[in-house]
């Protein structure tokens, strides 16, 4: 359940669409001037904003800007025009998503619930330290004793979801669907090959490992 803001000048779909989040289980204010809009936005701290871009009062690219200058509030845009430019002039003003209308309120639903999802695993991306390695999610920076480690961004995320399971062994099937995104098939040659230039960075081998630990025949495991 999230609270919502939903800024909408037309009765038509602003009535419906209230009723149908409702139903869904958010609390759903709404309003249908920008101006109510900005003041409700800063009163109600909602979760969420929805936003039309065609209002009575101001243009909703300007109550966007408007918005971004006092608040990180999440907003997702609802649009008349599907056309690329329309679009990617709604991204840059700070839109986290956009609906084209006509939209269902499932869809607006989903999307409510994607953009949500995505600033709530943010702040819950701690650093991850094991024994001297100091693995940072937000900054993508990896410090083994005080030394600041470069990786290349797949290195990185092999490192990073390792990490996330520090003392547990990782298949290298679990890996290539999650850090390389291949959910079948994929070779676990590719998995050996970042391994190995990880470990190399890591001051360490197969053979002599320190954080890397093979497990013949299982995978790897991230470990002191
Ligand atoms: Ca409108």
């Amino acid at each position: 359940m999230a609270r919502l803001l939903l800024i909408e000048d037309d009765p038509t779909i602003r009535t419906p669409l209230v009723r149908a989040l409702k139903e869904r289980g958010h609390a759903v204010a709404s309003v249908a001037t920008a101006m109510e809009g900005v003041q409700t936005a800063l009163t109600e701290r909602p979760d969420l904003v929805v936003l039309d871009l065609g209002l009575p009062d101001l243009d909703g690219r300007e109550l966007l800007r408007m918005l971004r200058a006092v608040s990180q509030v999440p907003v997702i845009v609802a649009t008349a025009r599907d056309d690329d430019a329309e679009i990617v002039r709604v991204l840059d003003a700070g839109a986290d998503d956009y609906l084209v209308k006509p939209f269902t309120a499932a869809q607006l639903d989903a999307r409510v619930r994607a953009v949500l999802r995505r600033g709530a695993s943010a702040p819950a991306d701690p650093t991850i330290t094991v024994g001297e390695l100091i693995i940072d999610p937000a900054a993508r920076t990896v410090r083994l004793g005080g030394r600041s480690i470069e990786l290349t961004p797949r290195e990185f995320d092999l490192l990073h979801h390792l990490a996330t399971k520090a003392g547990q062994v990782v298949t290298k099937r679990e890996l290539l669907t999650e850090v390389w995104q291949i959910p079948y098939g994929g070779a676990d040659k590719t998995v050996d090959v970042h391994l190995s230039w990880l470990r190399r960075k890591l001051g360490e081998s197969a053979t002599e490992p320190r954080y890397l630990h093979t497990v013949r025949g299982v995978g790897v495991r991230l470990g002191e």
